[in-house]
């Protein structure tokens, strides 16, 4: 999608702090921390929101959450813990119309 900032992160086009890759995802730090450890587990595909998934990207999603748990075991927070988030749409304050998950940790997340 032209003038979509994570597609343009995931080729390349504009820089990004990457912590992972695989056929599927990018993982990277978000430029705007709310935590000590706060990335974005972004998907390859433009999806614009949940509202846009298909049961044709059932094969992408089988492993979002194996690969958030790598990304919890890299930033060694696996034991302490953390928050995963997918706004979606305007109520959510979803920002970037780009399916990525955020995973929070590193400190003591503010509850729900
Ligand atoms: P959301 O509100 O769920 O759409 O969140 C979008 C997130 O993307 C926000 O936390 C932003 O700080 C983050 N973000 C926006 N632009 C970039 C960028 N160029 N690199 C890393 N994170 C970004
Ligand atoms: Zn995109």
């Amino acid at each position: 999608m032209e003038n979509c900032i994570f597609c343009k992160i995931i080729k390349g086009q504009i820089p990004s702090s990457k912590l992972y890759e695989d056929d599927d995802f990018i993982v990277i730090r978000d430029i705007n921390p709310l935590y000590k450890v706060h990335t974005l587990i972004i998907t390859k595909k433009h999806i614009a929101s949940v509202n846009e998934v298909t049961d044709g990207d059932s094969e992408i999603f089988r492993s979002l959450f194996s690969v958030a748990k790598k990304i919890a075991e890299k930033e060694n927070v696996n034991g302490s813990g953390f928050r995963l988030v997918v706004n979606s749409g305007k109520d959510a304050g979803q920002l970037v119309p780009h399916f990525h998950m955020h995973l929070l940790a590193g400190e003591k997340l503010r509850e729900l």
